[in-house]
């Protein structure tokens, strides 16, 4: 039969051919890292911005990180297979999921690296140092500007990371800031289940009545449905 992208005609045992399979794998290893610094957008911890333009987007059309853009993309990313492979063997849609993935992949790599080639990590933050963090898509680490401080661009991805796990909330507000900020619908026993298989470590807050609560960080809740999501489609293939 013929591969399943859209004109690429070439003749495959499977629904899509070897050449797309590699395309698709190649896209697909960044989705993690920019399901993760999508996140950073949104909270505004990746700063984002055309060259020449001053921060929040200059005249000629740029505009800010919208989070809708940010929010949307993460959504969307999250619905893409996890291994081309996969997907290939048993998703007759398999060549639409690789043209969605080519303009959604893309697009959130313009969203949170920019389309020049400098890729911003967020202001400095040593002592009360806000330099943006900028360097090419090769460095390692970069020097801020302002107080010279050298930043190991793994510490600074970490850092953003960290900051994309939103605040802890109590588990029912915590599925319900993921049903509507990334369209995630957790029921409360798969929740229940998590926790008690230790998927989700708990914060523990005091709340207004003072009395000590379970709370959980929305990004970690967000890994794990996605790594259980996952494995039920490994299982399913
Ligand atoms: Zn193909
Ligand atoms: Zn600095």
């Amino acid at each position: 039969m013929n591969c399943t992208t859209e004109k690429c005609y070439r003749d495959t045992e499977l629904y899509l051919c070897t050449e797309c399979i590699l395309e698709f794998d190649e896209l697909l290893k960044d989705v993690p890292a920019l399901i993760e610094l999508l996140a950073g957008a949104r909270a505004g911890t990746a700063v984002v911005r055309k060259p020449g333009s001053s921060v929040g987007g200059g005249p000629q059309g740029s505009r800010p990180p919208g989070s809708l853009d940010a929010m949307m993309l993460q959504a969307w990313l999250s619905q893409l297979p996890t291994r081309a492979h996969a997907a290939a063997m048993d998703n007759p849609d398999a060549g639409q999921w690789l043209y969605m993935a080519r303009i959604w992949i893309q697009q959130a790599r313009d969203l949170v690296w920019g389309q020049e080639e400098k890729r911003v990590y967020g202001p400095c933050e040593t002592g009360p140092c806000m330099e943006p963090l900028s360097a090419g898509p090769d460095a390692v680490s970069v020097k801020c500007r302002n107080c010279k401080t050298v930043h190991n661009i793994p510490d600074l991805i970490d850092r953003l990371k960290q900051k994309a796990k939103g605040e802890p909330m109590p588990p029912r507000e915590t599925r319900e800031f993921l049903q509507k900020e990334a369209r995630v619908f957790i029921v409360k026993k798969d929740f229940e289940n998590w926790v008690q298989l230790g998927k989700l470590d708990p914060v523990i807050r005091v709340d207004e009545a003072g009395k000590e609560r379970k709370m959980y960080y929305p990004g970690d809740v967000l890994k794990v449905f996605q790594e259980m999501r996952d494995r039920r489609r490994v299982k399913a293939s």
